[in-house]
């Protein structure tokens, strides 16, 4: 496994691929297994590959260690309870959050901002009240929120995204107003790769005593999140797009909310005491993590959240950035592509669309070269709807990727796009 943190070279790029099964599998392979393409997997903002580590963890789990937490006196379960809150700490230490009961695993992203929206909003939006979005939310950053105003008649107002892909930094001081009663926007766009300048945009939030939600799912697999220096009220992310398992991920949330909120799914484990006069819920974290977790998970996300710390977070983030900027001069030469999504601070997503074709028929003939894209609509339709298109082709990158991967993505582009006009 690569140990040392080094600017990631074609050296230690070889290192790390050979961390990665799936990277040696060919596409496309006949019966017997003969022929086929080597796979190039550019669709990490989907869900990411996992290193070897991480699947040892979840084998070793269950070969040696299954059993349930929090609630057996015997040592299989003591053991495991110990390894999963060690897996809390490391993911405290990872956001650098301030305690590690401000740490709750949930199953995603989604899920985070689902119990965020229920609890949180449950205690503080009432009718009349406004929640602030975005235009480049991911549908779940916007569908609870939706769901939410449409039951307890709150307003549901949208920052509006200029045509680079950028945030309209003065209407969002606008729309930052008495009523609003939290902010929820995504850290990095999925479909245009847009940093959000998420400092400052809480800094301009805060000062209106207006709380702040990240949605970091594609933020921290690609970079160094640190929740107290940005000053998040709650962050959250999956596991499975950072190189974990699926099904779990991480709501970050300040002990000031998190500890006011009231319970949002209860069941086993979210207790103290129990009769049918009344119940009493458990202190944090256990408040929030209602019936047996996907135990598994948690210790197979602290393992890839590992990984990628000997890896270096910022090696990580340069590498990306120098694969982005390959990767666009490279595309950009296609005739008729356009690309959507040319913010000035970009993590390695490209989306983009070529005059006089259809996203799905250029990922269907990509996908028999070996090259694995996202088409459509990410989860971000009225994106797609201001941008006036049904979908894209998006090409998203993470560390195990190659230069010559990006060649081979370009000489595929210029083969499909042949066939197709
Ligand atoms: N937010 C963003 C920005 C995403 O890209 C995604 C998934 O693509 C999600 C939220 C939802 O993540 P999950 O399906 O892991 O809950």
């Amino acid at each position: 496994m690569q140990t040392v943190s080094k600017p990631i070279t074609p050296a230690v790029l070889e290192n790390i691929r050979k961390d990665f099964p799936i990277l040696s599998r060919k596409i496309h392979a006949g019966k017997n297994g003969s022929g086929g393409k080597d796979l190039v997997y550019l669709d990490n903002g989907a869900t990411s590959q996992k290193p070897q580590v991480v699947i040892d963890v979840l084998e070793h789990y269950y070969k040696f260690q299954n059993s349930n937490i929090h609630r057996g006196i015997h040592a299989l379960s003591q053991e495991i309870t110990t390894e999963y809150e060690l897996a809390r700490k490391t993911v405290q230490k990872h956001l650098n959050a301030a305690h590690d009961y401000e740490i709750i695993f949930t199953k995603g992203t989604t899920d985070s901002i689902c119990l965020v929206a229920n609890s949180f909003g449950k205690k503080y939006i009432k009718q009349g009240d406004e929640i602030l979005v975005t235009g480049m939310e991911h549908h779940s950053n916007i569908l609870p929120w939706q769901l939410f105003c449409e039951e307890h008649g709150a307003v549901l107002k949208v920052v509006p995204v200029n045509n680079q892909g950028e945030l309209d930094l003065e209407a969002c001081d606008r729309l930052l107003n008495k009523q609003t009663k939290i902010f929820a926007l995504t850290h990095v766009s999925n479909t245009l790769g847009t940093i959000n300048p998420v400092k400052e945009i809480i800094r301009m939030a805060h000062a209106k005593d207006i709380p702040v939600l990240l949605d970091g799912a594609q933020a921290v697999p690609h970079g160094k999140v640190d929740v107290q220096d940005l000053d998040a009220d709650f962050y959250c992310f999956s596991a499975h797009k950072t190189f974990g398992p699926t099904g779990v991920g991480i709501l970050y949330g300040k002990e000031k909310w998190l500890s006011v909120m009231p319970p949002y799914q209860v069941g086993g484990g979210t207790i103290k005491t129990v009769s049918f006069q009344k119940t009493i819920y458990a202190d944090l974290p256990l408040r929030f993590e209602a019936g047996t977790p996907h135990i598994e998970g948690g210790l197979g996300m602290a393992a890839a959240l590992d990984y990628i710390n000997k890896i270096g977070l910022d090696q990580i983030a340069a590498y990306e950035h120098d694969l982005l900027e390959y990767a666009t001069d490279k595309l950009s030469v296609i005739p008729g592509l356009r690309i959507i999504g040319t913010a000035k601070e970009k993590a390695a997503v490209l989306s983009f669309v070529v005059d006089g074709t259809h996203p799905m028929d250029i990922g269907t003939l990509l996908d028999q070269q070996g090259i694995a894209v996202r088409t459509g609509h990410h989860c971000t339709q009225p994106l797609m709807a201001q941008f006036g298109i049904p979908g894209t082709v998006r090409a998203s990158f993470a560390f195990y990727n190659t230069m010559e991967e990006v060649d081979k993505l370009e000489a595929a582009m210029h083969k499909a796009v042949k066939m197709l006009l």
